[in-house]
C-alpha cells in the first residue's frame, strides 16, 4: 500500500513539474513519518525514499537507531532550544527555525558535533494567529541576524500553509513565499542561499510544486491518515 501510495504521489509531482515548467530534479519528495512505527517507515524505505519528516525530537531519537543510516533526516516541527542537542548529529536539515535564539543553539550544538546544519526560516506567510514561524516583513532582518553563526547554514525558507479544502486557495501564499526569496537572493547576504522551498503537503503538494517548491512534505498521501490516540 505504502509503496503504490508514494509511485500515486510521485506520479502527480511528475505531473505538477510539467505544468509548473519545472525542473524534476531539483523536486524532492519528504515522507513524513511522524507517529508512523518503524515498520512502516521500512516500507517507504525499500520504496525508494530516503528523507524523511519528523515533527518531535523524541519521535526522531526513537526511530534513527532503528533505520538504515542513509535517511535523511527532516525536523520540520516546532523545535524547542532545550532539545537540540538531541539531534544535532542526526538531522539532514531543519525547516522550523523562526527566532535568533533557535538559531543560536543550533549553531552552538553544530560546532559541538563538529557540522554545519543546513537550516530553513520559517515564514508564517498567512499570518495566521496559530502558526508558528516569523512575520514574511521580519524575514529578512531574522535572517541576517542569523547569517554569522557558524554552525548553520541558511538554504531556504519553510511554509505551512492554512488548512483548505481547494488547495488553488493556497496559490497565493505558495506565490508570496517564492517572491520572499527572490527578494531575499537580491540582498545578497553574505552566507545565505535562498534556493530551497519547503511548501506543500498532501492537501496542496502541486500547487506548491507549480508556483515553485524543491520540498513537498507529504505524510498521509503516503502512510494514510494518522490516529494521534494510537501515534
Ligand atoms: C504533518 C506535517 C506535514 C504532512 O501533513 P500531511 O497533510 O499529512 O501531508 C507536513 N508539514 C508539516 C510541518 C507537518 O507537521
Amino acid at each position: 500500500m505504502i509503496k503504490e501510495n508514494i509511485e500515486e504521489v510521485k506520479k502527480h509531482i511528475d505531473n505538477a513539474v510539467n505544468k509548473g515548467k519545472r525542473n524534476a530534479d531539483v523536486v524532492t519528495l519528504i515522507a513524513v513519518s511522524k507517529t508512523k512505527p518503524v515498520t512502516m517507515l521500512k516500507e517507504a524505505y525499500d520504496a525508494g525514499m530516503r528523507d524523511f519528516g519528523e515533527n518531535k525530537v523524541q519521535e526522531i531519537m526513537e526511530k534513527y537507531d532503528k533505520l538504515p543510516s542513509d535517511i535523511r533526516w527532516h525536523m520540520i516541527g516546532h523545535l524547542q532550544t532545550n532539545k537540540v542537542k538531541y539531534i544535532a548529529d542526526k538531522i539532514y536539515m531543519i525547516h522550523s527555525v523562526d527566532s535568533l535564539k533557535l538559531a543560536e543553539e543550533i549553531s552552538k550544538q553544530a560546532v559541538k558535533a563538529g557540522r554545519v546544519i543546513p537550516i530553513l526560516i520559517e515564514v508564517n506567510i498567512a499570518d495566521e494567529e496559530s502558526k508558528f514561524g516569523v512575520a514574511p516583513s521580519d524575514a529578512e532582518a531574522l535572517i541576517r541576524s542569523i547569517a554569522p553563526l557558524p554552525g548553520v547554514s541558511v538554504k531556504g525558507l519553510m511554509t505551512v500553509a492554512p488548512y483548505t479544502d481547494d488547495p488553488e486557495d493556497n496559490r497565493t501564499y505558495f506565490r508570496a513565499l517564492k517572491q520572499l526569496s527572490v527578494d531575499i537572493t537580491s540582498k545578497n547576504i553574505d552566507n545565505i542561499t535562498m534556493g530551497v522551498l519547503s511548501m506543500g503537503m498532501t492537501g496542496d503538494y502541486e500547487v506548491a510544486i507549480e508556483e515553485g517548491a524543491s520540498y513537498v512534505r507529504v505524510g498521509t498521501g503516503i502512510f494514510g491518515a494518522r490516529n494521534y490516540a494510537v501515534g
